[in-house]
């Protein structure tokens, strides 16, 4: 199917599950006998936020038939936009219901002498409110990345189940047979959309075992892990995917990190990939660095659409900060193995010579196919002829031929990196089609 259309139908898909228990409740219940029209619309808007956060784990759940069709960086960025929407609507379902309908604001609290449903929808919205706060400030929270991840993920299940039991238990829509049932299907999808993340999905992996071959120091404090399939072929994927790696017992062990092939598409007869990672914390630090051959690894993949496979184009404009070049090697390493002629010009920004990470395995490519690498290095050691300073549109335009404006574009790297190139690329007059880019970021 289509890209494009793939895209519409699962943004429609999204659009009918969010308003179809506006339309459902409001042909059940015609009269709903609420006090006003203001306590309508706040229901309405509490529906349309419960139906919201019950969506952001599909999101999110590594279902490639709707990832496929927008990308992992823009899934995230909707995962994060319509879960700070829900939480706007749920606060305006409450300011509705205390100056608009005029409910007093002890009637909305916690106290004893509150209705539970109400209750239990307060704690909902506090859980709610405390969910984006925590995700929005994570860093100034100083909350390690696994410690979010998991008050992410119990706030999330918590915020769908109590709000869900106050819009099932507080009356006049949820009270009509349509909406009970409707409601039990929107359930059933939940739940299942959680089976499959946390239980189907990890019976398969567990079926798959991986187990490493080879763990090489590279530069700029990371390692590159060579992986082969145990007792079965492994995988076939595109340059610039991605796997989930866990490192943990088995495939349930919860700490699971995104990290890109760095190894090429052409897979070997013994399905071995590489993977190249960085320090940058406690696993990527301490757990990979620690791993020997022999020892076991789950991997869930691939994923991603940042590949030059979907983006037809008469030559390549790869740009890479730091770790960010990984996908970006396995880009070149494929074209090479699949002796592609069409020019490719890599620029590479790191901090000093010794974080090129890769620097090697480009420079050996460099006979196999018309590569042109240039480092770009923030603090140039003397006698440093090549580029310095931020890759920017100075440094693109000294390097980039004259028909550049018809290349595609890969960028990966830092936030920084990433914000820039967002701004440098259009101004040098590179269509935003032709611009495709990784964030190595979550949150
Ligand atoms: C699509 C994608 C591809 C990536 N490819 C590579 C790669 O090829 N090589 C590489 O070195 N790094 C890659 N990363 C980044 C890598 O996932 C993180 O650096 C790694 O998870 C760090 O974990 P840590 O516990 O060592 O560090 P921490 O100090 O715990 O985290 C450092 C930062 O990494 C991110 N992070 C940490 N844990 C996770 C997680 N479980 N899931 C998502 N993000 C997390 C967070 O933004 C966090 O702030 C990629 C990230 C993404 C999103």
């Amino acid at each position: 199917m289509l890209l494009i259309v793939r895209g519409i139908f699962w943004f429609g898909l999204y659009t009918f599950l969010v308003t179809f228990p506006l339309l459902v409740g409001a042909l059940a219940v015609p009269h709903s006998g609420a006090p006003s029209l203001s306590v309508d619309l706040a229901d309405g808007l509490g529906y349309v936020a419960i139906a919201m956060l019950g969506l952001e784990l599909a999101l999110v759940s590594r279902m490639d038939e709707a990832a496929g069709a927008f990308g992992l960086d823009a899934l995230l960025q909707f995962h994060r936009e319509a879960g700070i929407a829900a939480m706007l609507l749920v606060v305006a379902h409450v300011t509705l219901l205390l100056t608009a309908a005029g409910y007093p604001a002890a009637s909305l609290g916690l106290g004893p002498g509150v209705p539970w449903p109400i209750r239990v929808g307060t704690a909902a919205a506090a859980c709610a409110l405390l969910l984006v706060a925590i995700s929005l400030a994570r860093r100034r929270f100083g909350l390690r990345f696994e410690s979010w991840q998991l008050l992410h993920g119990l706030l999330a299940v918590a915020v769908v189940s109590l709000g869900a039991l106050h819009v099932a238990s507080l009356g006049r829509f949820a009270a009509s047979l349509p909406m009970q049932i409707l409601g039990t299907v929107y359930l059933a999808l939940f739940v299942g959309v959680h089976v499959r993340h946390r239980l189907v999905r990890p019976l398969l992996i567990l079926r798959r075992p991986w187990e490493v071959e080879s763990v090489v120091p590279e530069r700029g404090r990371a390692v590159t892990l060579r992986l082969r399939p145990v007792g079965h072929p492994g995988f076939s994927f595109e340059p610039g995917q991605f796997c989930w790696l866990n490192m943990g017992r088995s495939p349930f062990h919860l700490e699971q990190h995104p990290i890109s092939m760095s190894s090429s598409a052409e897979v070997p007869p013994d399905g071995a990939v590489a993977f190249t990672i960085r320090d940058l914390g406690d696993w990527s630090g301490k757990v990979v660095p620690a791993l020997r051959p022999g020892d076991r690894v789950w991997v869930d993949g691939p994923y991603g659409v940042f590949s030059p496979d979907r983006e037809e184009g008469p030559g390549y404009v790869l740009v890479g900060g730091g770790i960010g070049v990984t996908p970006l090697v396995s880009m070149v390493e494929t074209l090479a193995d699949r002796r592609d002629r069409r020019p490719v010009i890599l620029f590479h920004g790191a901090h000093g010579e010794g974080d090129l990470t890769l620097a090697e395995r480009l420079e050996s490519l460099r006979g196999r196919l018309d590569l042109s690498v240039i480092p770009v290095l923030e603090h140039p050691p003397p006698g440093w002829t090549g580029e310095t300073g931020l890759i920017g549109a100075d440094t693109l335009r000294r390097h980039l031929p004259r028909e550049h404006g018809r290349f595609q574009y890969f960028v990966c790297g830092p936030p920084p990196l990433m914000d820039s190139m967002e701004r440098v690329l259009p101004s040098l007059g590179i269509p935003a089609a032709r611009i495709h880019s990784e964030r190595f970021e979550m949150v």
